[in-house]
């Protein structure tokens, strides 16, 4: 579903990713980790184009990725993200939040938009925040209701950038709950965390990072259990 081939990009004199090669396919849930520093979001960003790459090539259903125009547009509505900051319109409520980008992009009418906005905020517990501004809401509801404007949207795959970093330690599990059910469902996902319980439940594949390489990829019962590079294990023994 998505491939990335042989993709550098450089920040400057930084090489942040280094002849990166990674095939999700459907249904797949790969969860990225690394230490700080390592790539990881920008490996995220550039497969929604939020980042461009130098070289090497990222398609997604065998397309390469759109530049400009409405063809991103779709792109970003095809690649839901989900960052750390939940990225909210401020000023407008959660349903409009929920709405906007199904009328503008997907051209639905308002009424179809806000019955899958109703359906989508129900689902992840937070159906009866509708009219509520953001700010009004606890991180973790917000994150929840970032995560409903990103299916709104039916992507294709997911993008979640360390979506429980920025939360109390209370709210962390309401939206790991979130993930895990959509998991469950099928959904395609690449998931940049720290939490190693998520990673351990719900991952199909591991994708260790490092210096912008990926320098492990495994299940993860073996990657937990028997980590082969010895990054890997210093980096798992610095955080188990
Ligand atoms: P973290 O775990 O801290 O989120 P990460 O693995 O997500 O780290 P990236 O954010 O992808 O790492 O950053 C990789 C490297 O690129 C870092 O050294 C970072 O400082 C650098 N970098 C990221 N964005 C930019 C930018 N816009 N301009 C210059 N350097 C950048
Ligand atoms: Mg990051």
């Amino acid at each position: 579903l998505v491939v990335l081939t042989d993709v550098n990009k450089h920040f400057g004199a930084l090489h942040v990713l280094q002849d990166i090669n990674l095939s999700i396919r459907p249904g797949e849930v790969v969860v990225v980790i690394g230490p700080s520093g390592s790539g990881k979001s920008t490996l995220c960003r550039s497969i929604n184009r939020l980042e461009t790459i130098d070289s090497g090539t990222i398609t997604i259903d065998g397309k390469p990725l759109p530049a400009e125009g409405r063809e991103l547009a779709r792109l970003r509505a095809d690649v839901g993200m989900v960052f750390q900051s939940f990225n909210l319109f401020a000023h407008k409520t959660v349903l409009e939040n929920v709405m906007l980008g199904q009328v503008k992009v997907r051209r639905r009418k308002r009424e179809e938009a806000e019955r899958k906005a109703r359906a989508l905020l129900d689902r992840v517990g937070v159906g009866n925040q509708a009219d509520k501004y953001p700010a009004q809401l606890s991180g973790g509801q917000q994150q929840r209701v970032a995560i409903a404007r990103a299916l709104a949207m039916d992507p294709k795959v997911m993008l979640f950038d360390e979506p429980t970093s920025a939360l109390d330690p209370e709210m962390i599990n309401e939206v790991l709950e979130v993930m895990q059910q959509l998991a469950r469902e099928g959904m395609t996902m690449v998931v940049v965390t720290h939490e190693m319980g998520f990673a351990r439940s719900a991952a199909n594949r591991v994708v260790f990072m490092a210096d912008g390489r990926i320098v492990e990829e495994a299940e993860p019962h073996q990657f937990f259990d028997n980590p082969r590079s010895d990054r890997a294990k210093d980096f798992l023994s610095k955080i188990l």
